[in-house]
C-alpha cells in the first residue's frame, strides 16, 4: 500500500502532476535580520569568505566559509528558543522527530489586510471567517499567514519607526486559537519574525514565540512565495539543521503542491 503510494508520489513529481513551490529566500548578507533594541544581544548576518576558487589556494576547485545566526534567512525556530518552550522534551532541532518537520499546510491570505495596514493583525474572527469558506484547520497543520511582506526589500521590510518595527502578526487570541482549538504543528509568516513588529507590546509581550514554542509548536519566518501555494490541499517539508542544541536553523522549505496537471 505505501509503497505504491510512495512510487505515484515520486512519478507525480517527474510528471508535474506534483508541482515543488520553494518558500525559501536566498542567503545573502544583504538580507535584513531581526533588530532588538540596542541593550539585547543582536542576531548576524549571513556571511561568505572564499576559501579557494579554483587558484593557489585550491587549483581543482571552489567553496566558501559561511557564518550566521541560527534565526538568519528563511528559518525555523524550535521549541527552545523561547522561555516558555525551555524545560520540553525534544525541544531543540537535534531533537525534534524528523516526522514533524512534514506536514498539511494551509495558507490565510491575509494579503488585503496588510496591504492597508502594516500593523495588521490575524484575529481568531479572521480565521474563522477563513474556516467558513475553506473548512476547518486540519490538527497538525502547518498554518501560514499570507501578507505579501516577501516583496518588499531593504527598509522597508524590517519597517523601523520611531518606535519600533511595523509588520503584521497573530494577536494573543489568535495565536491562541491555532494552539488550543486547532492544535497546529506551526505558523509561519513572511514577516522577520512570527510576531508582529509590535508584538512586545502585548500581554504577554511576543505573544506567538510565547504561546508556540510553550505548547511545543514551531515557527516559520521570511519565508517567500506564498501567493504561489494554494489555501488548502498542499504539503510542507521544513527539515532544519541538525546543530546540537540549535533553537533554530536556516533551511529550505519546500511545499508540494497540486500541478498544472493534475
Ligand atoms: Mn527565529
Amino acid at each position: 500500500m505505501s509503497q505504491q503510494l510512495l512510487a505515484d508520489f515520486a512519478a507525480q513529481i517527474v510528471s508535474g502532476d506534483i508541482r515543488v513551490v520553494d518558500l525559501t529566500h536566498t542567503l545573502d548578507p544583504d538580507f535584513p535580520v531581526i533588530i532588538l533594541p540596542p541593550e539585547f544581544g543582536q542576531c548576524a548576518r549571513f556571511r561568505m569568505e572564499e576559501i579557494s576558487a579554483y587558484d593557489h589556494r585550491g587549483p581543482a576547485w571552489k567553496w566558501n566559509n559561511i557564518s550566521m545566526s541560527e534565526h538568519t534567512g528563511t528559518h525555523f525556530d524550535a521549541p527552545s528558543h523561547w522561555v516558555s518552550g525551555r524545560d520540553l522534551p525534544n525541544n531543540s532541532v537535534d531533537s525534534i522527530p524528523p516526522e514533524n518537520f512534514i506536514g498539511a499546510v494551509v495558507v490565510i491570505d491575509c494579503s488585503e489586510g496588510t496591504a492597508a495596514n502594516d500593523d495588521y493583525e490575524l484575529t481568531p474572527e479572521i480565521i474563522q471567517e477563513w474556516e467558513a469558506i475553506h473548512g476547518k484547520i486540519p490538527k497538525g497543520s502547518w498554518v501560514l499567514m499570507r501578507t505579501d511582506w516577501s516583496k518588499r526589500s531593504g527598509a522597508e521590510y524590517l519597517n523601523m519607526k520611531d518606535d519600533g518595527p511595523h509588520s503584521p502578526g497573530p494577536t494573543p487570541d489568535g495565536i491562541r486559537f491555532l494552539i488550543d482549538q486547532r492544535d497546529i504543528r506551526g505558523f509561519g509568516t513572511e514577516c522577520v519574525g512570527t510576531d508582529a513588529g509590535q508584538g512586545a507590546n502585548h500581554t504577554p509581550p511576543y505573544p506567538a514565540h510565547f504561546f508556540l514554542h510553550g505548547a511545543g509548536k514551531y515557527g516559520l519566518q521570511c519565508l517567500a512565495n506564498l501567493d504561489q501555494l494554494p489555501s488548502t490541499g498542499a504539503v510542507l517539508f521544513a527539515a532544519p539543521l541538525k546543530i546540537k542544541n540549535g533553537t533554530g536553523s536556516p533551511l529550505r522549505i519546500l511545499a508540494m503542491v497540486p500541478g498544472d496537471n493534475s
